[in-house]
Formats: C-alpha cells, structure tokens, sequence
C-alpha cells in the first residue's frame, strides 16, 4: 500500500464526566462494596464489558438490585422520580452524574421555579434529556429543529437550557429562532465544553484527511455526533466499536488517515484501533 499517515484528531475519547463515572465504580469495586449501575455505565459495550468483569452488574430498573448492593447513576443522570424514590428506599447510591450535567438539571430546576416555560434544546428521549424535563414540573418542550419549537406569544417568560452534548450551531440555531418570538427569555449556555472541543477537532481533521475513522458505542449520540459532523465535511467515514470492523479497502489510495473518538470511548480500544489501521495498510 502506498504511503499513509494517521492523524489523531486534536480532542478525542474520554471526557471528564466519564473519566470520574468509571473511577468512582473502580474505587467502589475495589473497597468491596457491591454495586449495579442502573443501565450501562457508558455508551461502549467494550468498556462496560471490562467493568462487568471488575464486578459491575447492569440492572434496567431498581427492582432488579440486590438486597447488599449499592446504587450506580450513570453520568447522564436520572429523573426526578425516579431519584426520590430510589432515596425513600433508602438505597445506598454512588452518584457519577457529571457535574455538568447536574448543573444543567439545576438551571432547569431555578426556571420552573421562576415560573418560565421552559424549552430545552436537545433529543428528545435521551436519558440526559429525560432527566432534564423531570426537574421542569411539567411545562416543558424538548426541540431539535426551529420546526418543533412549540406555539409562543410574546408574553410568555421563556427559558432555554440544552443537552450537553449538542452541537453548537444547532443550539444557536434554534435559540436565534426563539428570541425572535418572544418578551422575556433567558438562555443557559449548558453545552459542555468537552463534546464542543470534539465536534470542533473532527471538522479540522476533515479538512487535513481522505477518509476518517469514528471510534465509539452505535448507541452513543455524542460520538453519532461526530460521524455526522465528518460526513457533512465530505469526507469517507466509517463509525466503528471495535477494532475488527476495520476493513483494508476502505485505506485504499487514501493517503492521510484520521482518527477520533466519542467521549465514552476508552483509550486501550483507540490504541488497538491504530494499530490494527497499521496492520491492515502495511499489507
Ligand atoms: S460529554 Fe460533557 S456533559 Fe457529558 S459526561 Fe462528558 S463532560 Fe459530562
């Protein structure tokens, strides 16, 4: 094969809210406390996998949870509901919710308490969104597109909050589109700065490469993100989990490789994923 290079994209792989979700279930496992996440730690089956074999179950719902085991929330936290109840059962909890995603939750909590509507940009459905309209007591619109935001008359008192991960020209997109409509509107800037930097990093390595190599879970809308972002470039994309999805005919003539990841993409399946690019464009 001819001369290739493999670019790594400038940000990539864990963010810091990971990071601290896998520490804290490590640190849990190893001082001998049982514990279940509720759903999978992150959007990686290769890590959740590697944790389960540490001792960390998955569990769908709390009443699968053992009589001596203690509660994992996930990074994406969890509704409202779901918390008070988990806490009137006196459930041990070990909380990995990233602090930014808390935080969002809290400017959500403060607007309905303001007695704002509140609009929250983001997917609807997405466990973080999920639990970002349990804080909003009900009067709540989750939108993706200017299309879906909801009737507004220029009294309503509007307060806009986004999912973390969302990109940012969708976010000023929409909220362009809302200040036009209304009185009194407060937005909270809530987008995370780690899946900004990533979704910014995958455009410049869109630029510089012929074919890009997205690492991360299918089921991983930060790192779906990514591959959207590298397709809308122009450039060959291919999402992959592992390192045996790679096929040699997809480097063919391609001089100039890049390679990013999502944020819950741990760094010994991004080091297998180079090496084995290396392999298959060495033959
Ligand atoms: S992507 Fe951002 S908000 Fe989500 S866990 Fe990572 S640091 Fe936290």
């Amino acid at each position: 094969m001819a001369e290739y290079h493999i670019l790594l994209a400038r940000e990539y792989g864990f963010c810091f809210g990971v990071k601290r979700a896998i520490k804290l279930a490590e640190e849990t496992i190893r001082s001998g406390i049982k514990i279940a996440s509720l759903g999978p730690i992150i959007h990686n089956p290769l890590e959740v996998e590697r944790l389960k074999n540490m001792g960390l179950r998955v569990i769908g719902g709390i009443e699968e949870l053992g009589p001596d085991e203690s509660l994992l929330i996930r990074s994406h936290g969890i509704p409202l509901d779901l918390l008070n109840e988990i806490k009137r059962k006196n459930i041990n909890i070990i909380d990995a919710t990233c602090p930014l995603v808390a935080r969002a939750q809290h400017m959500v909590e403060f607007l309905f308490s303001e007695g704002y509507k509140i609009i929250i940009i983001g997917e609807d459905g997405h466990p973080e969104v999920k639990g970002l309209v349990s804080y909003g007591g009900g009067n709540i619109s989750v939108v993706s597109s200017p299309e879906a935001i909801p009737d507004i008359t220029p009294n309503d008192k509007l307060g806009i909050v986004g999912q973390t991960t969302y990109p940012v020209d969708k976010f000023v997109e929409i909220v362009k589109e809302i200040t036009g409509r209304g009185w009194e509107i407060r937005v909270f800037n809530t987008l995370c700065d780690a899946s900004r930097k990533r979704q910014g990093a995958v455009k410049e390595l869109a630029d510089q490469t012929d074919v890009i190599i997205v690492i991360g879970g299918k089921n991983s809308a930060n790192t779906r993100r990514l591959v959207d972002i590298a397709e809308s470039e122009g450039v060959d994309v291919y999402h992959i989990e592992t390192w045996n999805e790679l096929r040699s005919n997809w480097f063919l003539n391609k001089e100039k490789i890049g390679v990013t990841a999502g944020a819950s993409t741990p760094e010994w399946v991004i080091e297998n994923v180079l090496e084995k690019i290396k392999e298959l464009c060495s033959q």
